[in-house]
């Protein structure tokens, strides 16, 4: 998912495809976007296959949260709902309380690891990530690929200079 005036077209498609009989596609959700909840009651009937993560872009404060307990605290609450209306959750974080909140979630409920699975970026938090495998969960590892694949990665630290700092760290096994 890119940044706000590609919401509403992307999950256009998403429900398109859809319709047109195409079973093997899946949409991302930020949560840092105050429209989300809406956005997945509406794609209710197809029970999506959802990425779920807290979003990289900055975005307005009238569209997004820019605090980071809200951002947590609506992840959580998307996070209960696709559970609870049975989509499948690729749980796409490498936050410590919300990679807790999911595993306490899962655990409570006995939720099949046939029913969702972790996502993370490749290289970012490895120890956490075998740590999540012996736990007996499944983990898809994120890679950007194709030839665009630089144009891509420029865009998205221009768009948030923090990232840069994050992979900084992470080669350096800092974090
Ligand atoms: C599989 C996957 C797909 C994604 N797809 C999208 C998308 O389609 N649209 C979108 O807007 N965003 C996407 N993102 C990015 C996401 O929205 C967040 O910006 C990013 O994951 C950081 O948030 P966090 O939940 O890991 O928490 P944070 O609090 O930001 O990070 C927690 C810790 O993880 C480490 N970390 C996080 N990111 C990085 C990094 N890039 N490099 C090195 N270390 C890092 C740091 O140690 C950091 O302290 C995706 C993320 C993942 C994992």
């Amino acid at each position: 998912m890119e940044n706000s005036p590609y919401t509403t077209k992307t999950l256009n498609l998403y429900r398109e495809l859809r319709e047109k009989g195409f079973d093997n596609v899946g949409f991302v959700i930020q949560a840092y976007m105050r429209r989300s909840l809406d956005d997945l009651k509406e794609l209710a009937p197809y029970k999506p296959n959802v990425r779920l993560c807290k979003g990289i872009y900055v975005e307005a404060e009238s569209i997004a949260y820019r605090d980071k307990e809200e951002v947590r605290s609506n992840y959580k609450r998307l996070l209960e709902f696709v559970f609870e209306n049975g989509y499948y959750p690729g749980i796409a974080t490498h936050d410590e309380p919300l990679i807790q909140f999911a595993e306490d979630y899962i655990k409570r409920n006995q939720i099949d690891k046939s029913k969702y699975e972790f996502q993370m970026l490749l290289g970012v938090r490895e120890n956490r990530r075998d740590e999540l495998l012996r736990a007996g969960h499944n983990l898809r590892i994120y890679v950007p690929f194709g030839e665009d694949w630089y144009g891509y990665s420029t865009r998205r630290l221009k768009e948030n200079p923090e990232v840069a700092g994050h992979i900084f760290k992470a080669i350096f096994g800092i974090s």
